[in-house]
């Protein structure tokens, strides 16, 4: 079967492993982990920020994010495919009590400056007030677009020019730079905080970073805690992720892969396929999407339904190129 439903199904490698059991641990509810502290700085020194929290996923980091941007009772503002918004069982009203309020920012998801702009409210005794700005990058909804920093940093200052504080969705940021072939940090500069995955491209096993100046992560330490986040030997899951950090650069490698693959698929009659700018495929379907994917399976290649008749796949390090071949076979049979 070759799997290309998500880069989340990556298994941890063998220097993962061996990193897990060869991890000093300690307990990092009392900040004793040396690993969980080793992981979180080399996070903090990799995308330039104060400081940086390991959080057990990519979702409670942004919904940490929300509660610590915003006051209860404010609009969020957030794009309206971002995955804060769409995919976290409206955790945004729930643990942040925030009304989000959503932009259209196009087939890319790159919000402009002038919807920053448009979609703020004031504070008044008829209306909530923002609170903050919530980007993604790579835009995953929006077929893993990769926003330019200087996209970010032009939201950025639109919000900070109302007093807006800014966070960014990157949990595939790492992949966003790498197809800019720019540092990750330069997307970090222009936001206050950033969630990014090592459980995704980078191939760790659990885990996600939000990462910021010192204070807001010392108040996000209290509410992971809240939630439920705070772990005890947690270093045996971050030794991989440490690892997973160095992978950084291997990410180009999913996003040739990726080429290949729409490349392939886009020559198949009945599929019209977009350009992949890092390693999600977008691929719309004559037929209903579910159908498509459920004659794909039997052709050995998973994918996930996206829209009614789109479907993602994504590329990963456990596929190589031979996968990408035989996946482009399977689905050119499956329609
Ligand atoms: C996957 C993803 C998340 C959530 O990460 P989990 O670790 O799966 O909770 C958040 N934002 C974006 C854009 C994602 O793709």
């Amino acid at each position: 079967m070759i799997d290309l439903r998500s880069d989340t199904v990556t298994k941890p490698s063998e220097e993962m492993r061996d990193a897990a059991r060869d991890a000093e641990v300690g307990d990092d509810v009392y900040g004793e982990d040396p690993t969980i502290n080793e992981l979180e700085a080399r996070t903090a020194e990799i995308l330039g920020t104060e400081d940086a929290l390991y959080v057990p996923s990519g979702t409670m980091g942004n919904q940490i994010a929300g509660r610590i941007h915003t006051e209860r009772g404010q609009e969020l503002l957030c794009e309206r495919e971002s995955h804060i918004y769409k995919w976290e069982l409206a955790g945004l009203a729930q643990h942040a009590e925030v009304q989000p309020r959503t932009i259209d920012a196009g087939p890319r998801g790159v919000i402009e400056p002038e919807q920053v702009r448009t979609g703020y409210v004031e504070q008044s005794g008829h209306r909530p007030g923002t609170g903050a700005l919530a980007v993604e990058d790579t835009h995953n909804s929006h077929g893993g677009t990769a926003i330019a920093p200087e996209k970010i940093a032009a939201a950025a200052e639109a919000a900070h020019d109302f007093g807006l504080t800014v966070h960014l969705d990157g949990a595939r940021l790492f992949n966003a730079a790498a197809a800019h072939d720019r540092p990750a940090a330069e997307f970090v500069d222009p936001v206050d905080t950033v969630m990014c995955c090592l459980s995704k491209g980078l191939g760790a096993p659990v885990g996600s970073m939000l990462a910021g100046p010192e204070a807001m992560i010392e108040e996000a330490h209290r509410v992971r805690k809240l939630l439920g986040g705070g772990m005890r030997q947690a270093g045996m899951i971050a030794a991989p992720g440490l690892e997973a950090l160095a992978n950084r650069d291997r990410l180009s490698e999913d996003h040739r892969r990726a080429e290949r693959l729409a490349e392939g698929l886009g020559r198949v009659d009945s599929l019209s396929v977009d350009d992949p700018e890092t390693n999600i495929v977008l691929v719309h379907t004559d037929r209903p999407a579910e159908a498509v994917l459920d004659d794909c399976e039997e052709e050995g290649v998973l994918g996930v339904p996206f829209a009614e008749h789109t479907i993602r796949f994504c590329t990963h390090w456990d596929v190589d190129d031979d996968d990408i071949d035989r996946a482009i076979e399977g689905v050119e049979r499956a329609v």
